[in-house]
C-alpha cells in the first residue's frame, strides 16, 4: 500500500488541508492518507488548541472520506514527539507500506530547523506541495537538495535512493493563523473549514481570546 503521512499542528484542521491531501492522493496514487495531529508541546502559546480539540477537529474533517485516517500518535506520546521518531515508528508498524510524508513547501523549507532534518530525509520520501504565497522555485533554496538537480518531473533522489517530489496543486489559500484571527474578532469562517469543525469550535468556544 501506498500511504501520505500527513502531520500537522491543525490548530485548527481547514479545507486547505483536506483538499490538498485529496487532490495529492489522486496525484500520488496514493491508498491512504494518515493525518497525525501534533501532540502538545511543553511550552502552549495562548491560541494553540489543546491536543485533544485539535485531534477531534482532524477526525471530524475526514469522517465519511474512506481513505483518509487520524493517528493519535504523536498525542499519547509522554515526551515531545519530533517527526523523525514518528516516522520511524510507522515505518516500523507498516514494514510492508511504501510510505510518504507530505509536506507543504512552507514546512519543507523549515526542516533544516526541525530535530535531526538529515536523518528524516534519509527516512522516507517526501511528497511538498505547492501553497499559495510561497514561489515553487524557492524549494531550490532548501540546503537539502543544494547538490542534487530535479528531474524532469520535478523529483529529486539522494544518494542513498529517497525521494523529494515537488507537487502543483490547486491553490487554497487558506491557513489555521487567519482562521484563528477571523474566529478572535468573530468573523464567519464556515467556508474555510468543515462544517463540523466549524461547530466544534463555535461549541467549545476555541480561539476566541
Ligand atoms: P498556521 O497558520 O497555524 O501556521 P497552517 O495553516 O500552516 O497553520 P499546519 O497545521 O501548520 O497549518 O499545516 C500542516 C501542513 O499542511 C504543513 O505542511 C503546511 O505546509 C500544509 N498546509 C497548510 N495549509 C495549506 C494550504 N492552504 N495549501 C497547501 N498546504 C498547506
Amino acid at each position: 500500500m501506498r500511504m501520505g503521512i500527513f502531520g500537522g499542528t491543525f490548530n485548527p484542521v481547514h479545507n486547505g488541508h483536506v483538499r490538498t491531501a485529496e487532490e495529492i492522493r489522486r496525484i500520488m496514487t496514493l491508498d491512504r492518507i494518515l493525518f497525525i495531529p501534533s501532540g502538545n508541546p511543553p511550552l502552549k502559546s495562548r491560541d494553540l488548541a489543546d491536543a485533544a480539540d485539535r485531534y477531534a477537529m482532524t477526525v471530524l474533517a475526514v469522517v465519511g472520506n474512506p481513505v483518509f485516517d487520524v493517528s493519535d500518535i504523536e498525542l499519547v506520546r509522554k515526551q515531545k514527539s519530533y517527526t523523525v521518531d514518528t516516522v520511524r515508528s510507522l515505518l516500523h508498524d507498516h514494514p510492508h507500506d511504501h510510505l510518504f510524508l507530505i509536506l507543504g513547501i512552507d514546512a519543507f523549507l523549515d526542516m533544516p530547523n526541525w530535530y535531526r532534518p538529515d536523518e528524516l530525509v534519509s527516512l522516507i520520501d517526501i511528497i511538498v506541495m505547492e501553497r499559495p504565497g510561497i514561489a515553487s522555485t524557492s524549494i531550490a533554496a532548501s540546503p537539502f537538495l543544494a547538490d542534487l538537480k530535479p528531474d524532469a518531473r520535478g523529483i529529486w533522489r539522494f544518494p542513498g535512493g529517497k525521494t523529494v517530489s515537488l507537487v502543483a496543486v490547486a491553490p487554497h489559500d487558506i491557513s489555521s493563523t487567519r482562521i484563528r484571527q477571523l474566529v478572535r474578532s468573530g468573523r464567519n469562517i464556515d467556508h474555510l473549514v468543515p462544517a463540523p469543525v466549524a461547530e466544534y469550535i463555535s461549541t467549545h468556544r476555541l480561539y476566541r481570546s
